[in-house]
């Protein structure tokens, strides 16, 4: 099987994965931002889960303070760097621009702000603390993604006491270790973290286990938990444990921080078949493809319009040159020699709207690399261990303005509790839940 040390130094990743969208210089920015109509009670700000007031920070780019333009986002938006980067600004903010009303482009708004948020770092500028005390209590924030680091950071705005612990190396969640490069790249995640440490918060790498939750209650006055979700779903068939198979995160964690791969430059795996149609599997297929494959396919059990990856997605990998085979069903997998041969069935959909196999369509595929992206799935072992922490269809159950769980010492957000959205939302919940702990707490929330 194909097991080649595929590592790539850090400046071949960078040529390989150049930004999707380059950033706006100084000049294209105030332009951009001059077109900004600065509308009252504007929608942009609403279709934001962190409603950052987005005509105040494009006016400051328009009269020159990019500074005060980056803060206003941050004072909204911890993560405004990398959320100007991943957010799917089409169907958020820029969608609801009045423009489109207007038969004009929507106004650039994550291009502007990539550009104030750049800036203000590239000039080496920090969070502000705003002013407050300092206070005893102690919160612990499990897992280090974006729910957790803007819980955390807001909680230390708020003058508690807080650390955040990860099993993994590095901080930052599917931001570090699950996004593509092309779209944010792991220094410009850990940049974003450093801000946060820099506020007082401390970072732990550990796992944490039933006694580690005993310790955890005993010792802080509040856990949130921002846990995420846990690996991707396996396939169900014999041979998908091969070491031709590779989960879609696995895979690009592995590219991103300089691991071997089974796809790239040196590696002979050629054809790569990724499984499921949502955007980490589009992430993964780019990037399968500037590692170097020449054949990636995209299989889909159902058609083009159930993808649940986003339109701006599915172009950008047919750009690529990714072939989407649709209403495809993987059977099973045999070794052919290096190669995989993989069993494929049609499928039709059924008067329910179920995708459903068509007897006597079978077909194969062959490639030297399956990635199956397929949705990842609770971490349910460990969400199980605490205690009376109540669960729904493998989610924390929380109140919503709060994110106080069942448990009145845990609150939750992120992934773990809406199964996988935006990073954006994530920070959302993050931050509603510091002042959902504050309040229960006995302190003022803002
Ligand atoms: Fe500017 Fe569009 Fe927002 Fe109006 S809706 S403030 S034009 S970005």
């Amino acid at each position: 099987m194909l097991k080649a040390d595929n590592s790539l130094p850090e400046t071949e990743i960078a040529a390989r994965f150049p930004d999707l969208h380059p950033a706006l210089d100084a000049r294209a920015a105030v332009v951009e931002a001059n077109r900004c109509l600065n509308c009252f009670d504007a929608p942009c700000m609403s279709a934001c889960p962190t409603h950052i007031d987005v005509p105040r920070f494009i006016k400051k780019i328009a009269s020159g303070n990019v500074t005060g333009s980056a803060r206003t986002i941050l004072d909204a938006n911890v993560l405004g760097a990398s959320c100007a980067r991943v957010c799917p600004v089409d169907v958020l903010c820029e969608g609801s621009c009045v423009m489109h009303g207007k038969h004009e482009q929507p106004i650039e708004i994550g291009r502007l702000q990539r550009f104030a948020m750049e800036t203000f770092y590239d000039a080496g500028g920090k969070l502000a603390l705003r002013r407050r005390e300092e206070r005893k209590q102690r919160v612990a924030c499990i897992g280090a993604g974006p729910a957790s680091l803007a819980c955390a950071a807001e909680l230390r705005q708020l003058g508690f006491q807080v650390k955040v612990i990860d099993r993994r190396a590095l901080p930052g969640g599917l931001n570090t270790y699950g996004v593509a490069e092309y779209k944010l790249r792991v220094g410009d995640s850990l940049r974003e973290v450093r801000m946060i440490q820099d506020l007082g918060v401390e970072f732990e790498v550990g796992e944490v286990d039933p006694e580690g939750l005993t310790e955890l209650e005993r010792d802080f006055d509040a856990v949130f938990l921002g846990v995420g979700l846990g690996a991707m779903r396996r396939l169900a068939h014999d041979g998908s444990a091969s070491e031709s198979v590779v989960d879609a995160l696995e895979f690009i964690a592995g590219y991103k921080t300089g691991q071997r791969t089974s796809i790239g430059p040196h590696a002979k795996a050629r054809r790569v078949v990724v499984i499921g149609a949502g955007n980490t599997a589009i992430d993964a297929a780019c990037a399968a493809k500037r590692l170097g494959a020449g054949e990636v396919t995209i299989l889909y059990r159902r058609q083009r319009e159930h993808m649940s990856a986003f339109d701006f997605e599915y172009e950008h990998a047919l750009r690529e040159g990714v072939v989407f085979c649709w209403a495809t069903l993987p059977k099973a997998f045999a070794a052919k020699g290096d190669a995989i041969e993989l069993q494929c069935i049609a499928t039709a959909q059924d008067e329910t709207g179920q995708a459903v196999p068509v007897e006597g369509s079978e077909f194969t595929i062959e490639c030297d690399v399956v990635i199956p992206a397929i949705g990842q799935s609770p971490l349910l072992e460990l969400l199980s261990q605490v205690r009376g922490v109540a669960m729904e269809h493998g989610r924390v159950v929380i109140q919503r303005t709060t994110g106080q769980t069942t448990n009145p010492k845990y609150f939750a957000g992120g992934d773990c509790v809406n199964g996988g959205r935006e990073v954006v939302d994530a920070v959302a919940d993050g931050k509603r839940a510091a002042h959902g702990i504050a309040a229960a707490l006995g302190g003022a929330s803002s």
